[in-house]
């Protein structure tokens, strides 16, 4: 999901344990910052010490002096939300699932436009992950209209998506205030008690769920992934397009060292 970082614990395991990173590398210093105040340690300069250490033992590229301002200033706000909040300010963040009930489903089934549908689908899994990090967030999105548009597939100006969101607010999905400073969406169609319709575990293109709900197949490359539309009456694929083009030219490559 664009704009959301939703696997924080793995982040840290995988460049405390392994030296590995699986992201970018402020997604990683926010992550780092976390677990070091978690560890006990609550010195910017020890803070910022780990952290650069960390960093330079998953990255030879690494460059302390670029990052050392802005982990000294977010540690210092870090430290000062734990002193409000308690460890919930310190959670390391791991969305496993999401989970969109039959009446959530329902309600979108009953927009009668296909775009603002799929903006719906993408609006209800932003505001239950932030429901998920945030138990009190009450359905406001931590998002923006760009990031939500370009998770709905649609294609199109900008202007004209976004009078396709003003639909849902007319209609009265999701809630929007006048005068905010930043775009705030809250969305008004989350129905946890509902039974369970669809459970989201793959949060790279979520709007695929949408379409196997739709009754179209889709699957994920078993080597990197990405999405694939499964046709039926072929056999069925296994790898995308791209992944199979490799693999073909490494078996032909190989049969021919093989015949030499
Ligand atoms: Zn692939």
């Amino acid at each position: 999901m664009r704009g959301m970082v939703l696997n924080e614990l793995n982040i840290v395991h995988s460049a405390v344990v392994d030296n590995v990173l699986i992201d970018s590398d402020l997604n990683t210093i926010n992550a780092l910052i976390k677990y070091y105040i978690k560890l006990g340690e609550t010195d910017i300069v020890g803070i910022t010490e780990k952290i650069s250490v960390t960093m330079e033992q998953c990255s030879s590229g690494y460059v302390r002096a670029n990052y050392k301002e802005y982990i000294e200033k977010k540690s210092k706000a870090v430290i000062k939300s734990y002193k409000k909040y308690g460890n919930d300010a310190l959670e390391l963040i791991q969305v496993d699932k999401v989970v969109i009930t039959k009446k959530e489903l329902e309600e979108i089934d009953a927009i009668n436009d296909k775009k603002i549908r799929k903006l719906a689908f993408v609006i209800l899994i932003y505001a239950k992950l932030q429901l998920i990090i945030n138990p009190n967030s009450k359905g406001w999105l931590n998002t923006t209209s760009s990031n939500i548009i370009k998770e709905a597939k649609i294609n199109g100006k900008l202007t004209d998506n976004l009078f396709l969101m003003h639909e849902l607010y007319k209609s009265e999905y999701i809630y929007v205030p006048i005068n905010a400073k930043k775009t705030s969406i809250r969305c008004d169609y989350i129905y946890e008690d509902s039974e369970v319709a669809i459970e989201i575990t793959e949060f790279n293109e979520p709007i695929h769920y949408y379409y196997m709900h739709l009754g179209q197949k889709w699957k994920k490359c078993l080597e990197c992934g990405k999405w694939i539309k499964v046709r039926t009456k072929t056999k069925p694929q296994k790898y995308c397009k791209d992944c199979r083009r490799k693999m073909d030219a490494k078996i032909s490559a190989k049969a021919y060292h093989n015949n030499k």
